[in-house]
Parts: structure tokens; sequence; C-alpha cells
């Protein structure tokens, strides 16, 4: 059994990251699974110069301890070109440079002209002329989004159904040769083994092209358990786009604590200063999944508030 927490270095910490890196690695720590860390280092542009180290240092302060080595998508390109090499060849990957303006808010259904021809058949849903991911390409790649409807059940949220048309032929790699978070999760989860994902819902609307992607490249498709998020007073969930306070270090365990009440543990008050071992400690003994059963996104509490 294995878990991990996959942080993209955009940002410190929150409270919100930290409920949902404490809430797999309890998953798997109470059940003797393995719990690992990737760093999700896609995007330069968007990432926050010495974030991946604050990110790994605030984790071992609060004890919460890896397995293995950490995992840097940075480094994974090729692995990734593999993968979009065999959607290619499969003809469930094709070039396309429609542009945002082109589909002004559309999902992409195969509505776009072809790259390597362009007096081909506009409507020609696979593209079947190209087969070369080059780099000089200036084109995004996309996945060809079967029609129909996917549903997986979440361990939380129960049965998630999704219209494929909704969907539509999502990026799997971007037009400025950035690979999408879509398909490294998925080439990564599968590498690594990763069996259980506890995360945020607010990525559960991901699952189902991670699924889609896990069946044509034929791999196995983990089980997924889509936390609640904490929330600023304005409803917002904390996140590091819209600037959530950073997390600090906390020897006292306090923190943890309020995590583990946050998410309906019912620690005891006497735990709350014991220091973060101790927190754990305790948790990894009394973890009850089934108290999550009904949570809703609320406030975090004030301290971490913006
Ligand atoms: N890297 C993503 C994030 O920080 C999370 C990925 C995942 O858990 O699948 O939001």
């Amino acid at each position: 059994m294995k878990g991990r927490f996959a942080p993209s270095p955009t940002g410190p910490l929150h409270f919100g990251s930290l409920i949902a890196a404490v809430a797999s690695y309890l998953d798997m720590r109470c059940r003797g699974g393995h719990w690992l860390l990737r760093i999700e280092d896609l995007d330069p542009p968007r990432e926050e110069a010495g974030a991946s180290d604050a990110i790994l240092r605030v984790l071992e302060s609060y004890s919460l301890h890896w397995d293995g080595e950490v995992r840097w998508q940075s480094q994974r390109g090729e692995v990734y070109q593999h993968a979009l090499q065999q959607l290619i060849d499969q003809q469930q990957a094709f070039a396309c440079r429609c542009s945002r303006k082109q589909l002004a808010g559309a999902v992409h259904l195969g509505n776009c002209h072809s790259v390597s021809e362009p007096s081909a058949n506009t409507n020609n849903r696979t593209n079947t002329g190209i087969h070369n991911p080059s780099d000089d390409l200036d084109a995004a790649w996309r996945f060809l989004c079967p029609h129909g409807e996917l549903t997986f059940h979440d361990a939380l949220q129960g049965d998630y159904h999704s219209q494929l048309s909704d969907i539509g032929d999502f990026v799997i790699r971007r037009r400025d040769k950035l690979w999408s978070y879509q398909l490294a999760v998925v080439v990564d989860d599968a590498d690594q083994g990763i069996t259980h994902i506890t995360r945020g819902i607010d990525l559960i609307d991901s699952t189902p092209r991670q699924l889609l992607l896990q069946q044509a490249l034929q791999l196995p498709t983990p089980s997924y358990c889509h936390l609640p998020v904490a929330l600023e007073p304005n409803g917002q969930k904390l996140s590091k786009q819209n600037l959530a306070r950073p997390l600090q270090p906390d020897p006292t365990g306090n923190t943890l604590w309020q995590v583990l009440q946050w998410l309906q543990q019912q620690p005891p008050k006497e735990l709350q200063g014991a220091g973060n071992e101790a927190v754990l400690q305790w948790a990894c003994q009394h973890w009850q999944p089934m108290r999550l059963q009904g949570l809703q996104s609320q406030p975090a509490p004030a301290e971490y508030r913006r």
C-alpha cells in the first residue's frame, strides 16, 4: 500500500496543504503503508524561488517523514515523452494549434485543423498523419477524449459521474513545451506504485482525465479519496494562488492538533502541546476515516487564515 503527497512549489504550504498531507500520511501509516513525497515542479514560470526547499523543511518540522527519495517531476521529461509517444502511436493524442481565443471558452472536441497537413480534412479526429512529437513542432498535444460518460468511486464523495463531452480533448503537453499536470501525475503515480490517493476536493474534476489516461496507457487506477478543503472567511479555499497564510514550523504539536480537530478526529485536549511526534503517534493509533464521512469544506482556524 502506498500513498503520496504531491505539492507544486508555487508557494509555501498552508493549513489546507497540511490537511491533505496529514490525511494521506495517516491513511497509510495507520495501515502500515508507505508514504511518498513528490514535488510537482512542472511549471517554472509559476514556481516561487525557494518554495520546494521550504516545503520539505516544513514537512520535516512537523515530523511528517516520507519514505525513500523525494521525486522531482522536473527530472522526468523523458518518461513523460515516452507516454506521449505511446498515446500518439495509439492515435489517442494529436497536435493542436487552437488558441484560447479560437476555443472561446468551449471544450475542445476534435474541432481543430490538422497541424502537419494544412490541406487535410479538418474534421479528422485522429490526425493520423502526425507521429513525431518533435520539440520543433509549434503546437500543443491533446489527448483525444472518447465519447460517453465515466464514473469512478470516491471513498468519501461516493460515485462521481462525468460526461466526457464536458471534458473534451485536454492538453497533455503545452505549446510552450511544459508537461501537463494530468499526464505527469498519472505517469508518476503508476511508476511509484501509488495505490491510494488522498487529496483536496478541488482536484476531483481532474480525476476523470487521469482515469482516461490510465486506461489509455494501460496503467492501474489507484483508489481515490477527495477531502473537503479549508476555507478563508470569504469562502474561498486556502490556496497558494490566493496567497494563503504560509505555515510556520510548530514544534508544539498545536498545528497538527488543529488539523486533526478539523478532520473530526477528536484529539484529546491534553495532547495539544505534546509535540509533533506525540500528536502523530496518537493520530496513527486513533485514525478514524469514518469520521470524515459527511465532513464539509469549512473555515480554517483563525490563526491559519489570511
Ligand atoms: N500538485 C498538485 C497541487 O499542488 C496536487 C496533485 C495531486 O495531489 O494529485 O495542487
